[in-house]
């Protein structure tokens, strides 16, 4: 919560839940991840928060961009960054997307496969294209499965596969699992990925770049390391696996670079008990599951929730939002901690909410419109 976000709800006529983001938090993170990683190139991964004023920001203090459709590149062409600036990171894509981003300049390509890299060799003739590998997301609140990235031993194929099409294999990437809160979840990837390099080298294909994805947290309700923590613990392990031959790197924050400028703004519209005996108490509030809070899916994500009425007695309650679906409950396997003097019509804030919220929101399912969101 910052004053300028506090200054701008205490004004706020209208109704209803709002996201407000505070912009001079994105510089101040922009520039600490420039600080923390100075040999890194920044490609801030937009689908964490796409507004154009968040874009037209990154752009200007020199960021570059992970985007994963078409759409996003364009929405990063508008805020005014060169096509050279971006990447299309994601490795699943229509060919004729590929073609699209192609003709818009994007030269820079994510692949973990040789199905993909044989739609980017025809869409996208000679185009830059970086491997994918698996990686366990071990640490992470918000693990990325197994949906991207190829094992280890495959990406020398994968690569070698391109080089022979003509594309040039330029390096690896991986994501360590969104969320990270241990700074040392990269060293076990990056020993993989200099693995590649090895093989690839003995292969006569040279790569140049390790992508070292997002993971970087923002705080929730648990204390994160700081950005210069996780600078130092990735330096050490590209040291230890490179030597002194350490690869050109790029980073891709998505969560770090907007979660904590964000804060929303939501309103009690009903306290109520299942049976007169219940000593947990039911708090809907006016946004939920499809309001902006996807993220508290298996109750991975939880955000600190203030109230006006902190600082006295408080007991468990569970938190669902507004909507008749059943599954539009926030927490209620581990519930929280809120004031048992809490009201209908206060106004919660929840805290850490700039990242993966507005965009999640549903069009108008049960009539509700989309998170409103201002970014100041
Ligand atoms: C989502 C995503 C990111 C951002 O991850 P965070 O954990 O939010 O930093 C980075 N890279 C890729 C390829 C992604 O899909």
């Amino acid at each position: 919560m910052t004053d300028r976000i506090r200054e701008f709800l205490r004004r706020r006529q209208d109704d209803g839940p709002c996201l407000v983001v505070d912009l001079d938090v994105v510089r101040d993170n922009y520039n600490a991840f420039a600080r923390a990683l100075p040999d890194s190139r920044v490609f801030y991964a937009v689908k964490a928060n796409p507004a154009p004023e968040v874009l037209r920001l990154l752009a200007s203090l020199g960021s570059c961009f992970d985007s994963a459709s078409v759409a996003e590149i364009e929405m990063v062409l508008a805020a005014g960054a060169a096509p050279d600036r971006i990447s299309y990171g994601n490795t699943i894509k229509k060919e004729r997307d590929i073609a699209r981003a192609y003709a818009l300049g994007v030269r820079l390509f994510a692949v973990d496969c040789k199905a993909e890299v044989e739609k980017v060799a025809r869409a996208a003739p000679a185009a830059r294209v970086f491997c994918r590998i698996l990686c366990d997301g071990a640490g992470a609140e918000w693990p990325l499965s197994r949906k991207f990235g190829c094992e280890p031993a495959m990406a020398a194929d994968v690569l070698e596969h391109a080089h022979r099409l003509g594309l040039n294999a330029y390096g690896i990437s991986f994501h360590v699992g969104s969320q990270q809160r241990n700074q040392h979840a990269w060293d076990r990837a990056l020993a993989q990925a200099a693995a590649v390099f090895r093989e690839c080298g003995e292969r006569g294909i040279n790569l140049s770049m390790v992508n070292l994805g997002g993971g970087f947290p923002t705080k929730y309700l648990k204390n994160v390391p700081a950005v210069k923590t996780y600078g130092t613990a990735i330096f050490r392990a590209l040291r230890k696996h490179f030597g002194n031959r350490i690869p050109e790197t790029i980073i891709e924050p998505g969560r770090g670079m907007v979660g904590n400028a964000g804060v929303i703004e939501t309103e009690v519209v009903l306290v109520s008990r299942k049976s007169e005996e219940d000593e947990v108490r039911w708090v809907y509030l006016d946004i939920g599951k499809f309001g902006g809070l996807a993220e508290t899916m298996d109750e991975s994500i939880r955000y600190p929730i203030r109230t006006p009425r902190d600082g006295g007695e408080t007991a468990p309650c569970i938190i669902a939002g507004p909507t008749c679906d059943s599954a539009d409950v926030l927490y209620e396997k581990v519930p929280y901690l809120l004031p048992v003097s809490l009201e209908i019509g206060d106004r919660l804030l929840i805290e850490g909410t700039g990242a993966y919220t507005a965009t999640y929101s549903s069009v108008a399912f049960n009539g509700f419109p989309p998170l409103k969101t201002y970014h100041i």
